[in-house]
């Protein structure tokens, strides 16, 4: 029983050192590899032309051959993020004006932006509350004449239903893309996530699990995809003479090309991606034993045939256990010194760019273009398990990484007892606080 004053009220907080920005390890094996870049004068090794140099350099095709090689797949393409990966994965499909594709409502905005950079119109699909992944019932719904691919995201860590959403595309002729930024390395069936769809994309920025600063990886088994994953990224129009191409839908291309350094940097940092989670895994397996005589908190799900690498720990917050409202114990939960976000994203539909439909230009490109024959619902209330995740439930935080140990789980969960045991001191301050304004 925590008699302590809670921090928000002026007491002292359980946590007075701030938690490290950084979740990964730069040593002396992305030294070397930079060093060797660096000594090589090569900094970039692609040009726009046809011929060897269209495939970039040394350490871009061996972090390319190394990913293939993890990722038991035929082919790898690497970006310069994971953004222009999922724009070059939507083009690969052959996507174009007037297609739909359907994807996770509750995601980062590039899951659905991508989807605009090729003309087409973003369907949103509701989540799972469980596991807050793409719902499949929900996809189905959403399924239109009109309708190219499923963009499935394995969100916070946890791989999203890859078969059933797999079935479905297959019963109707449609593309499965995995959009695997947050979750590499997880299994889903004993097959790693992000190989599942027929493309998955991988981000290597950093924030994310792995990282070269900016960075991002296509894979796919499919080798039409493959070869325009590599003409968007480098120009596609530029050498598609060369390659005497029949085909020339979609390869018109972007300057999405990796540096050697960037791949430098990736190259030991895939080795300790199996390293880093596990330790996301051991730190998360304390924090959920620790958590669960809180009754007002549902820890993360992870099903039984998947493993969850816990990009994000995913709480929800049940308020009326508490008689709290989750505004004020996120509040409560900082001053103790934790990082902890409420909400996560806002549903996509509900940011101005779908509210107002002006992706491009002021007339409602490609929302109204003449090529787009359906009428496109971004209406608060169309995913209403993302809108009460995101408006009630949900409490996320980053504390499951490296280099955090188990001595700091421990003191998160302190902090949350010590919440819990000072319940009424924290009612009394959000009455005063309301009271005040
Ligand atoms: C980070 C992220 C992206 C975008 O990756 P970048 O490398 O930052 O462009 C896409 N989707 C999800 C789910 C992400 O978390």
């Amino acid at each position: 029983m925590f008699k302590s004053k809670l921090a928000l009220c002026g007491g002292k907080p359980i946590r007075k050192k701030p938690f490290p920005p950084h979740n990964t390890i730069i040593d002396d094996a992305e030294a070397k590899e930079i060093m060797e870049v660096l000594k090589s004068g090569n900094l970039s090794g692609f040009s726009a032309v046809s011929g060897e140099r269209f495939f970039g350099g040394p350490k871009v095709r061996k972090l390319e051959s190394d990913f293939c090689r993890y990722f038991k797949c035929k082919y790898a393409v690497s970006f310069n993020s994971g953004t222009s990966a999922l724009h070059g994965a939507i083009a690969a499909i052959g996507t174009g004006p007037g297609d739909e594709v359907i994807t996770s409502a509750y995601t980062m905005s590039a899951s659905a932006s991508c989807i605009l950079m090729q003309n087409a119109i973003p369907v949103f699909a509701d989540i799972n509350p469980d596991t807050f992944t793409i719902e499949p019932k929900s996809v189905r719904e959403r399924i239109t004449k009109r309708t190219k691919a499923i963009l499935a995201v394995n969100l916070f860590g946890h791989p999203a239903e890859l078969d059933e959403l797999k079935r479905i595309a297959k019963e109707n002729n449609l593309v499965l893309i995995e959009d695997d930024a947050q979750s590499p390395g997880a299994f889903y069936k004993n097959r790693l996530a992000g190989t599942i769809g027929e493309i998955g994309i991988f981000s290597l920025n950093y924030h994310k699990t792995i990282q070269t600063g900016e960075g991002g990886i296509a894979v796919t088994n499919n080798q039409l995809f493959a070869d325009r994953l590599k003409l968007v990224r480098n120009h596609g129009e530029a050498i598609a003479f060369h390659k005497a191409r029949k085909d020339s839908i979609n390869i018109l291309g972007w300057n999405y090309r990796m540096t050697e350094l960037q791949a430098a940097v990736g190259i030991p940092q895939l080795k300790k991606l199996k390293f880093f989670n596990e330790i996301r895994q051991e730190l998360a397996g304390v924090l959920t034993n620790k958590l669960k005589p809180f009754d007002f908190l549902t820890l993360p799900v992870v099903r039984d045939y998947c493993t969850h690498v816990y990009y994000l720990y995913t709480m929800k917050y049940k308020k009326e256990k508490i008689g709290i409202d989750r505004k004020t114990f996120v509040m409560a939960l900082r001053s103790e010194g934790f990082p902890v976000e409420e909400g996560y994203i806002r549903p996509l539909y509900l940011q101005p760019i779908y509210q107002h439909r002006v992706a491009y230009g002021h007339k409602g490109c490609p929302f109204l273009c003449s090529l787009y024959k359906g009428k496109i619902c971004y209406r608060k209330g169309l995913c209403p398990v993302t809108e009460r995740m995101y408006e009630k439930e949900v409490i996320t935080t980053r504390i499951c990484r490296y280099p955090n140990k188990n001595k700091d789980i421990l003191d998160f969960a302190r902090a949350v007892e010590k919440i819990f045991d000072n319940i009424g001191e924290l009612k009394s301050f959000s009455k005063r606080n309301k009271r005040n304004g």
